[in-house]
C-alpha cells in the first residue's frame, strides 16, 4: 500500500470486497466507535466467522497453485453472511463471475438469487462460493488436479461459516463434498452426510436448469425443503 490514506483506504475495501465482505459502517459525526461497533454487531453477528474467511482469502493470495491463474481475469472467493445457516457451493466462476470477481452473477447466478428469493430469503442471508476459484477457459469442466489445488480453500470456508446445511449445486460440488462419484439425477433432493459429517442438499446447477427449464419446478421444491432444513430444529 502506498501512502496516501484515500488510496489506503480503497486498497483496504478492495480486499475486503475480494473477501465477500461488502458491508461497511461509516463512522459519522454522531456515535462514534462504539455506535458503529453496535450497528456492526447488529448485521455480523459473527465477527469470528469474518475473521476467519478473510484469514482464508489472505492465504489464497494471489494464487497461482493451478494453471487456471494464467487466464482468470479476477479470482472469484466467494460472499454473503459468515453467519450463513445455508452455504451454497457451484462448480466455478463462468464469464460474467471471472468479469466481476464475483460468484454467481451471470445469467445462471440471477436464476440461483431468484430461486433463493422465491423461498423468502435474500441473496444476503446465504453465502456463495465454488468449488474452483478461477474461470475454466471455455467454462470446460474442472480437471482433477485442479479440485485437488482448490477445493481446500472452500473447505476451510464452510469450517469457517459452519453452515447447518450446503446446497451442493450440480455434480461437482456434490461430488466433492460428498466424496462419491454418484450422478446428480440419484442424489437431487435428498439429505445426505458428507464432507466432516455435514448435512450435504445436492440440487441441479442453475445453469442446468437454464437449459432445461421444465427443472425449474422440481428446483423450487428442492428450495423449499432446503429452506425447512436450514431453519429447523437441530
Ligand atoms: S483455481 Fe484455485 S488453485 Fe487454481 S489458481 Fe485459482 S485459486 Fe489457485
Amino acid at each position: 500500500m502506498g501512502s496516501d490514506p484515500k488510496r489506503q483506504l480503497l486498497n483496504l475495501l478492495e480486499w475486503y470486497r475480494e473477501a465477500g465482505i461488502t458491508e461497511y459502517f461509516v463512522l459519522g459525526s454522531e456515535g462514534g466507535q462504539e455506535a458503529v461497533e453496535e450497528k456492526r454487531e447488529e448485521r455480523v453477528s459473527c465477527p469470528e466467522n469474518e475473521e476467519l474467511l478473510l484469514k482464508v482469502r489472505e492465504e489464497i493470495g494471489d494464487c497461482r497453485r493451478c494453471p487456471l491463474w494464467q487466464t482468470r481475469t479476477n479470482l472469484v472467493f466467494g460472499e454473503g453472511n459468515p453467519c450463513a445457516k445455508v452455504v451454497f457451493v457451484g462448480e466455478a466462476p463462468g464469464e460474467e463471475e471471472d468479469k466481476q470477481g464475483r460468484p454467481f452473477v451471470g445469467l445462471a447466478g440471477q436464476l440461483l438469487t431468484k430461486l433463493i428469493e422465491e423461498v423468502g430469503w435474500k441473496r444476503e442471508d446465504v453465502y456463495i462460493a465454488n468449488v474452483l476459484k478461477c474461470r475454466p477457459p471455455g467454462n470446460r469442466n474442472p480437471k482433477e488436479e485442479e479440485i485437488e489445488a482448490c477445493s481446500p480453500f472452500l473447505l476451510k470456508q464452510i469450517e469457517a461459516i459452519k453452515p447447518k446445511v450446503i446446497c451442493a449445486l450440480g455434480t461437482f460440488a456434490a461430488q466433492l463434498l460428498l466424496g462419491k462419484k454418484l450422478p446428480i439425477s440419484r442424489i437431487r433432493g435428498k439429505v445426505l452426510l458428507g464432507w466432516k459429517n455435514y448435512r450435504v442438499f445436492p440440487t441441479f446447477h442453475p445453469a442446468y436448469l437454464l437449459r432445461n427449464p421444465k427443472q425449474k419446478a422440481v428446483a423450487l421444491r428442492d428450495f423449499e425443503v432446503l429452506k425447512e432444513i436450514a431453519e429447523g430444529e437441530g
